[in-house]
């Protein structure tokens, strides 16, 4: 199964991607995350990408292009894979869709996630992170035990920068502007699958996995 997971920021691709990629038996790909191991790394690749992030801005489309095709070129991708925060531009999709055809591996599906942009404004700016083991947690729905600090393994808590407020109003702009076009463009393609994002994360990966007939 090849899909592409679509949704404003804040509306649950991650924690999505990742259980539908258990379920699968694909691979996550989600190009955020490369970007932070890169910035963490200190890499070419995440110095040119820092500010962008950190300003709630795209990384430009031929950084992002050009570090997609070489994940998708791994053997681990031969199985299928779900792209989650990719593409997230018209010029992004018509690169993947250049690029699979070449694979000989078209997009089975895409969904899209639809949540209320109240909920996804409250989901982002309460978000913390685990700096040492990534677990995800939030101010008043998922508190840790003890504020600032994880229940797994002890590590500091962390916002993301591009979680402040300035960052999501500016993050939600893009989406709606350079993003949301894409719904028509999969629509067209007869590929687009949309579902709603409230409930819990194993009642949105059910509702997924009606919508994919799984
Ligand atoms: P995410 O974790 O998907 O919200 O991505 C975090 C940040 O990484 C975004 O706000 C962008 O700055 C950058 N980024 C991730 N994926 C892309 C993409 N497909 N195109 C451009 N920038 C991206």
């Amino acid at each position: 199964m090849r899909l592409i997971l679509l949704g404003a920021p804040g509306a649950g691709k991650g924690t999505l991607a990742k259980e539908l990629s258990g379920a699968l038996g694909v691979v996550h790909i989600s190009t955020g995350d490369i970007f932070r191991e890169e910035v963490a790394a200190g890499s070419e690749l995440g110095k040119k990408a820092k500010g962008f992030m950190d300003r709630g801005e795209l990384v430009p489309d031929d950084v992002v292009i050009g570090m997609v095709r070489q994940r998708l070129a791994r053997p681990d991708c031969a199985a299928g894979f779900i792209l989650d925060g990719f593409p997230r531009t018209v010029p992004q999709a018509e690169a993947l869709d250049a690029t699979l055809q070449e694979m000989n591996a078209p997009i089975d599906s895409v969904l899209d996630i639809v949540v209320p942009e109240e909920t996804v404004v409250r989901r982002l700016s309460g978000r913390r992170i685990c700096r040492t083991c990534g677990a995800i947690y939030h101010v008043d729905n998922k508190p840790p035990k003890q504020p600032g600090v994880c229940d797994v393994d002890g590590g500091e808590l962390y916002q993301r920068d591009d979680d402040k407020e300035e960052a999501i109003r500016r993050r939600l702009k893009v989406y709606a502007e350079a993003t949301a076009p894409l719904t028509a463009y999969y629509q067209q393609k007869g590929l687009l699958k949309s579902i709603e994002g409230v409930g819990s994360p194993a009642e949105v990966l059910a509702t997924a996995l009606k919508a994919l007939g799984k």
